[in-house]
């Protein structure tokens, strides 16, 4: 432990972003450089505990050895800590920009003070790393000869493939998008998530002998029958890729387009420049409304603000979160508490509003006669607690209105994985649609093919789709080896038991 009495000398003090009217006029990511002194003073916050519920149970779902980390930068010890922060985290600088940091919501520190900043101190500390030039490749010195066909190559199917290849086995990345990355390439914006970063990593991983095939869409281009018969082993990291529409009167208008397609073509041509001619969708000059909060919400937020639109609003089905935690959401739980993000922050320095409505439910697209959309029309909700303890909606009677919009993005979620792939395996799904597997197990009905990620568990965070590739690399090194040395989530190298 640092500093004993750390957490009683030391405020919260955050790592802060850029400000807001200065960052929307560029794609850069939004935060600002670590300050050494500052992280020590974060990192001597820590209490140790004994039972430190930020890497275990409702906190970091990879294990990360939070506590060890933090009195390491507290101590100056920072190659030491990116040692332990690579034992749990493929890619720290991924979650350490990204992730909404359950670790925060159940620090114990929390019951009765703000928590530590873990996420800022993961952060600071793979990049220290990569700026020192701490990390390098490190291919395995031993080929097993077994060769694996990963299929998507978003989180989970990076760490499993990162993994597979430490055991030494030849691992082969299929991703039918021109780049690779997954959501963290076409998905989470450039703001929060710099592309270089993870070119990075892909570049490593590269010089470390994986190999990555763009522009391969499996079930398309080729069989996945036909994978598994080249390959010894292969997985499905396909993600849940499958937009929820809004199928009300109207929907066809010109100008109704799905989150993902105006997020993914603005990476392409904003940060990549590529030369989009029908793809690219612009938010300048025209009112945006974003129907559907969560990240993809924020993101739509934040691009269109970057873009020049006119006007943003954005609707929540549901009411406005409490501020502070309610009585039936206590601690170590995940806070489902009011958050400012980075849009919201940009909206109201752009607009002098936050642009979040909340209760609203849409009811019609409004177009005009050459079937460009002109405006939604709206009605409040009200919820109500049912007798079975359920909560029931209905309209609010005279709350309609119309509302002015030229562009409006749907962000309300996704509905689970695209099927061909399963289609084609017989794969057995779950009641949901995703691919059926069990959590820890990774095998699917298929022998020899597994599934992990969000195509596994639904939509869900960049850090559980780097739990699940973890776990579903040791799984085939078990089936292919009989053994593994490859850690369950929860296990460090160190300490990973032979065998199933
Ligand atoms: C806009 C947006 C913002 C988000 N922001 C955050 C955030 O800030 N923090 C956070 O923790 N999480 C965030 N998430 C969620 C997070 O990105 C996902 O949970 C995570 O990326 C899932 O990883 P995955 O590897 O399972 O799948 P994905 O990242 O979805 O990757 C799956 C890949 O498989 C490819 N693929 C699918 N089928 C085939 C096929 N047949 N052949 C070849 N390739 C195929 C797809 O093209 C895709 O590249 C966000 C999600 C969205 C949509
Ligand atoms: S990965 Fe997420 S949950 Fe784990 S320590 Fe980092 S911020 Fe916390």
């Amino acid at each position: 432990m640092g500093k004993p009495t750390g957490f009683k000398e030391f405020d919260r003090e955050k790592v802060p972003w850029r400000l807001p009217v200065v960052r929307i006029n560029d794609y850069d990511e939004i935060y600002t450089e670590h300050k050494t002194e500052q992280l020590k003073t974060q990192g001597a916050r820590c209490m140790d505990c004994g039972v430190p519920f930020c890497q275990s149970a409702s906190g970091c779902p990879i294990d990360n050895l939070i506590p060890e980390w933090n009195d390491l930068v507290y101590n100056n010890r920072w190659k030491e800590a990116i040692e332990r922060l690579h034992k749990t985290n493929n890619f720290p600088e991924f979650t350490g920009r990204v992730c909404p940091a359950p670790c925060e919501g159940s620090c114990v520190l929390g019951i009765t003070n703000p928590p530590v900043t873990i996420k800022n101190i993961e952060n600071a500390i793979v990049d220290r790393a990569w700026e020192e030039g701490w990390i390098t490749p490190e291919p395995p010195e031993d080929r097993t000869g077994k060769k694996i066909a990963i299929v998507g190559s978003g989180p989970a199917g990076l760490a499993a493939a990162d993994q597979l290849n430490k055991a030494g086995h030849l691992v082969t990345v299929f991703e039918r998008a021109d780049r690779i990355g997954g959501l963290l390439q076409y998905g989470i914006p450039n703001m929060k998530l710099s592309k270089k970063a993870i070119q990075r990593r892909l570049d490593k991983m590269t010089a470390e002998g994986v190999t990555f095939k763009t522009g391969v869409n499996v079930g398309k281009d080729i069989t996945p029958a036909e994978l598994r018969e080249k390959f010894d082993a292969v997985l499905l990291a396909c993600g849940a890729t499958k937009p929820r529409d809004l199928p009300i009167s109207g929907r066809e208008a010109k100008g109704v387009h799905f989150a993902m397609d105006f997020l993914t073509a603005n990476t392409q041509k904003s940060v990549h420049g590529d030369n989009l001619t029908d793809t690219f969708i612009s938010a300048e000059g025209k009112d945006v409304i974003v129907i559907g909060g969560g990240d993809t919400g924020t993101d739509c937020i934040g691009t269109s603000i970057r873009h020049g639109c006119r006007s943003l609003v954005n609707f929540e089905l549901l009411p406005q979160p409490p501020v502070d935690r309610a009585p039936d959401n206590p601690w170590p739980e995940w806070p489902r508490v009011f958050r400012v993000d980075y849009g919201h922050e940009e909206a109201e320095a752009k607009f002098g509003k936050d642009p979040r409505e909340y209760q609203i439910l849409s009811k019609e697209f409004l177009v005009d006669d050459d079937g460009k959309l002109k405006g939604i029309k709206t009605v409040n909700v009200e919820w109500t607690k049912k007798d079975d303890g359920g909560w029931q909606m209905s309209e609010v009677e005279g709350s309609e209105k119309d509302w002015p919009a030229q562009l409006i993005l749907l962000a309300m979620g996704f509905l689970g994985p695209e099927q061909y792939v399963a289609e084609s395996l017989e794969l057995e799904t779950d009641g949901r649609s995703n691919f059926q597997a069990e959590h820890g197990k990774f095998t699917t009905n298929v022998e020899g093919v597994f599934a992990a990620g969000d195509c596994r568990r639904g939509q869900s965070l960049v850090v559980w789709a780097i739990n699940e590739g973890r776990g579903a690399a040791r799984a085939i090194d078990i089936f292919l080896e009989g053994s593994s040395c490859l850690p369950a989530p929860g296990q460090t190298m160190g300490t990973a038991l032979a065998g199933a």
